[in-house]
């Protein structure tokens, strides 16, 4: 997961709270534009089937459009459609298995000991902070003494640049470890996978736009299966995002 797409979950949590601001998408389903053929690869797309039942009343549903698909002539492959609440239940129940694992994945990081590395990192971040120091120190002496006529012109510019050069090769090291203890930081896994145990909590009870966009923040796709070889039974496989 990327730092951008933390940042939707979290505005995601935001606009959860004030959900007059959520405008009409037009969204069919949760799992709108996330089916994907098992058979052919393709992407799936959501129809509606306009079923009337006796007395002329509106049967209507949701359902997965069948993929027909000629691999060559006269070997046709079929995925069968499903009707889309069944597939949105299968995926609630998905989430739940999901979870448990985000929640055994949070008991690991509680556990893990990064302490000792940690240690090490401050200490040597902590002594280029200081030759940073050391150094500045010395780019603001190397000017007065110039102004008061010790230093040549060429001296001062000679070694203005030499210090300017170490001051900016301290500054990428000191970025470069404030980055390695940055990414030591459990913390920030852990607040991570927090949230997002919250966002599977609350699914049920968002609208269909927010369960969608929900949905392709965890998921990078739904590989929907329905043939034969399934017994024809719809067959869902789903690809996490890494968090
Ligand atoms: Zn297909």
């Amino acid at each position: 997961m990327t730092e951008d797409e933390f940042n939707q979950i979290q505005s995601l949590f935001k606009s959860r709270r004030s959900k007059e601001n959520l405008y009409s998408l037009g969204v069919k389903s949760s799992v709108n534009k996330l089916l994907v053929c098992g058979v052919c690869g393709k992407g799936l797309t959501i129809q509606k089937n306009n079923k009337v039942l006796k007395g002329n009343r509106d049967g209507s549903f949701y359902q997965i459009r069948p993929c027909r698909h000629e691999i060559a002539e006269d070997v046709k492959y079929y995925n069968a459609g499903s009707k889309i609440t069944f597939i949105e239940k299968a995926v609630i129940e998905e989430l739940k298995k999901h979870k448990v694992q985000l929640q055994q994945d949070l008991i690991s990081l509680l556990e893990a000991d990064t302490s000792g590395v940690e240690e090490k990192l401050s200490s040597q971040l902590e002594s280029l902070k200081a030759d940073l120091a050391k150094k500045e120190r010395k780019a603001k002496r190397l000017l007065n003494l110039y102004l008061d006529e010790e230093l040549t012109k060429q001296e001062y510019q000679e070694m203005k640049k030499e210090t300017e050069e170490t001051i900016s090769a301290l500054k990428s090291e000191i970025d470069l470890l404030e980055h390695k203890l940055n990414s030591l930081d459990v913390s920030v896994q852990i607040e991570k996978v927090n949230e997002v145990i919250d966002l599977i909590d609350n699914f049920e009870e968002m609208d269909l736009e927010e369960q969608n966009a929900t949905l392709k923040l965890l998921i990078k796709h739904i590989v929907y299966t329905r043939t034969d070889e399934t017994d024809n039974q719809p067959l869902l496989e789903i690809h996490w995002r890494e968090l």
